[in-house]
């Protein structure tokens, strides 16, 4: 009786499972285009339009550079950072960019998937040496959570932790104030924005070493002032990792 059960409730499952499918077929992440069989995945033709970074590469926040004899980005120089190094996937460009907007605003939290093959299939080997204790999604304003509904890199933490067996903590960052968006900021006031924007739980901290993670890293003020809150509560270790990073200006 109780086999009989089992199967059927598999049975039911896997009829679910083909109703999804019809109703909300497996997608390339970057183009869209409906994909026959399988899983949600980065089609082929995508696959060969994305940019990786390429040496030479910032020798701390993993952006690529032009000039070969420098160890650093611009960013990094004019900003020395205290995270110890930092690890993207991908280069913040098409089709990338455009499937980011998607993910970050359009409900597509189930890209996260996708993106976190991507950083594991470049930086996977590097983040398991690592061993951070903790994966730590930069949080959004409590605002912006109601409006979008998830934040799109707790949901990208969330799977990299599944496929990594790290586990992520979500509570010990927080956004105090709800930040103009960086994108209309000079640099300088971007800094000014961000500071004093986000405090850790510091009850919470018995962490050594831990992992931010974020969606696009461009000058780095974001995961700057992340740094500065987690070490401030006592993480002796900040790396992070991302789906993309910005070109050298
Ligand atoms: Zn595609
Ligand atoms: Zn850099």
């Amino acid at each position: 009786m109780i086999k009989t059960n089992l199967k059927f409730k598999k049975a039911v499952k896997r009829i679910f499972e083909k109703i999804k499918q019809l109703l909300y077929p497996p997608v390339c992440p970057l183009c869209e285009e409906v994909l026959l069989g399988g899983k949600t995945r980065i089609c082929d033709d995508c696959r060969k339009k994305i940019s990786y970074p390429t040496e030479p590469l910032c020798l701390k926040c993993g952006k690529e550079i032009d000039d070969t004899e420098a160890e650093y980005c611009r960013d990094c120089l004019d900003k020395p950072k205290s995270f110890v190094k930092g690890f993207p996937a991908m280069v913040y460009k098409e089709p990338v960019r455009r499937s980011i907007v998607k993910f970050k605003y359009q409900n597509r939290s189930s890209y996260a998937d996708c993106f976190a093959q991507e950083i594991i299939k470049t930086h996977g080997r590097e983040i398991l040496d690592i061993s951070p204790d903790v994966l730590i999604p930069v949080p959004v304003h409590k605002k912006k959570l109601e409006k979008r509904g998830y934040n799109q890199a707790e949901v990208l933490a969330k799977s990299l932790g599944n496929y990594l067996n790290i586990p992520v903590d979500s509570e010990i960052l927080k956004r105090t104030v709800n930040t103009i968006p960086q994108k209309l900021l000079s640099d300088e006031e971007r800094q000014k924005n961000l500071e004093k924007a986000f405090i850790s739980n510091k009850k919470q901290v018995q962490y050594r070493c831990a992992m931010l993670v974020d969606d696009i890293y461009t000058t780095g003020a974001t995961v700057e002032s992340c740094t500065k809150a987690l070490k401030s509560a006592g993480i002796r270790e900040v790396y992070y990792t991302g789906i993309c990073i910005g070109r050298d200006k």
